[in-house]
């Protein structure tokens, strides 16, 4: 996968800009609060499908205009794609097209073109509560895998209903509300259920080999980690954990059990790295479980995915760095720094919303 050219229109604080990155390392550099991580985010958005740092599309159009608008070339590993994106608040809406042709759904679009993107927050992927690692494999694995992100957006559907009747069972003190449809939302919640644990069993499976390789070469072999998906369960058992509890969940008002509860345990040497991990041991792992994301992306679809670090270099310690700049040739990576960074690469400068090219060919 290779990103060939970005136009960005009223995106953000960026009026209009024009970025051709390498095929190898581009740098975006500037100091704080110019646009870099602007410039990252309207990539993203074609491979994520929504931004990572916002849920109000509103926030992505430039102040005091109608819209904004991001076009981007890229090589799928067979041929040049055309992708765009525009987003219009006055309607409320958001227009895709793929080499011309309107998408309408999410899943249409999400997959088409693949990146990976790491930036300081997502040392939350270790430290934080098991909803930013289920986010972790929702977003990796709708990259990759259409049926999935299906499935995730019908279980959630179910899921939303179910709450409501439970929730409304509660409020208006009458069972019955939720009783008498429970066991239809409950089946088709289980049986969603079992298609995405185990889908993100397999994965964290994969995942784990990789993340310990690549921990293990980052840190000269003096770490080791392991990850384990919590709980994958059959449709049955599913079925009987919310057949069961309905009397729990009609006091808690709300579902108590389902994927929306899993979690991924990271252990490092031995102990939890969410409550044991340094900082930098989680920050090491979160970025080792993003690389490890772009190598199984690489063996479902025969493409690496494009890599977007936004301002990772100054937290890593020399040696960290030098793998990350060094172990990832090979790839596309797109990185921003509020400093120079010493290596030979495409380089530009983000200035107030304009990004120009300062370097490299
Ligand atoms: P840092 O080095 O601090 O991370 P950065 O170069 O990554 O900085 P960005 O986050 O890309 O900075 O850009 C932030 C700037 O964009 C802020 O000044 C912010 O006010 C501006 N900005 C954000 N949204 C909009 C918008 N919709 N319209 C105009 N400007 C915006
Ligand atoms: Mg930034």
């Amino acid at each position: 996968m290779i990103c060939r050219k970005v136009v960005y229109r009223n995106f953000r604080n960026i009026a209009y800009a024009e970025i051709e990155p390498s095929e190898g390392v581009t740098v975006l550099n500037g100091p704080n609060g110019q646009g870099k991580t602007n410039t990252l985010e309207g990539i993203f958005l074609f491979a994520g499908g929504r931004s990572f740092r916002t849920v109000h599309e509103n926030e992505l159009v430039r102040f005091g205009e109608e819209f904004a608008q991001i076009d981007m070339i890229y090589h799928d590993g067979h041929r040049d794609c055309t992708m765009s994106l525009r987003f219009v608040p006055r309607v409320g809406k958001r227009f895709c097209r793929k080499n011309g042709v309107p998408l309408t759904k999410l899943s249409e679009m999400v997959g088409n073109f693949r990146a990976v993107l790491f930036c300081p927050e997502h040392l939350a992927i270790v430290r934080d509560g098991p909803a930013v690692r289920r986010r972790f494999l929702d977003t990796a694995l709708s990259q990759t895998d259409p049926g999935y992100l299906r499935s995730l957006q019908k279980y959630n559907a179910v899921l939303n209903q179910r709450n409501a009747l439970i929730k409304m069972a509660r409020d208006k003190h009458d069972d019955s509300i939720f009783l008498s449809t429970a066991s239809l939302w409950s089946e088709q919640l289980a049986e969603e259920a079992e298609k995405i644990a185990a889908t993100r069993a397999a994965y964290v499976e994969k995942l784990d080999a990789h993340v310990s390789a690549i921990l293990s070469d980052m840190t000269g072999g003096t770490e080791k980690a392991s990850l384990a998906y919590q709980t994958p369960r059959t449709r049955e058992e599913y079925l009987r954990l919310l057949t069961e509890n309905t009397e729990r969940e009609l006091r808690f008002g709300a579902t108590l059990y389902g994927t929306h509860k899993d979690d991924i345990l990271i252990h490092l040497g031995g102990r939890e790295a969410r409550s044991f991990g340094s900082q930098g041991q989680q920050r090491s792992i979160a970025l080792a479980m993003k690389i490890a994301e772009g190598e199984l992306s690489r063996e479902v679809t025969g493409e690496y995915p494009v890599f977007l670090f936004d301002d990772i270099l100054s937290e890593l310690d020399a040696s960290r760095r030098s793998y990350l700049l060094s172990g990832i040739e090979g790839r596309q990576v797109m990185i921003t720094s509020c400093d120079e960074i010493e290596k030979d690469c495409k380089v530009y400068l983000v200035k107030d919303g304009e990004v120009s090219q300062r370097g490299g060919v």
